[in-house]
C-alpha cells in the first residue's frame, strides 16, 4: 500500500460542495482527494487530466499552434 498523510484541508467536494474533503498525501508526490459526505474520490486518472488540461492551457499561452501528430488512419 502506498504511504499517504491525511489532511481534512482539502476544497470543496465537485460531487456534493462538502467543504473540506480530505486531501491525502502521497510519499510519492501526488495528492489524493476524498469526500467523506458523499464518498467521491480523486483517483489517478482525474489527476491526470487535471494536469493535462493546465498543461494545454500553458502551451496556448506560449502561443504554440503547431498542429496534432498525425495520427494513422484506420477504420
Ligand atoms: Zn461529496
Amino acid at each position: 500500500m502506498f504511504d499517504a498523510e491525511g489532511h481534512e484541508d482539502g476544497p470543496a467536494c465537485p460531487a456534493c460542495g462538502a467543504a473540506p474533503t480530505w486531501r491525502f498525501v502521497y510519499a510519492e508526490g501526488f495528492e489524493e482527494l476524498e469526500c467523506r459526505a458523499c464518498g467521491w474520490r480523486s483517483d489517478e486518472e482525474a489527476l491526470h487530466d487535471l494536469r493535462r488540461a493546465t498543461g494545454e492551457v500553458l502551451e496556448r499561452e506560449h502561443g504554440d499552434t503547431a498542429p496534432p501528430l498525425g495520427r494513422p488512419l484506420r477504420a
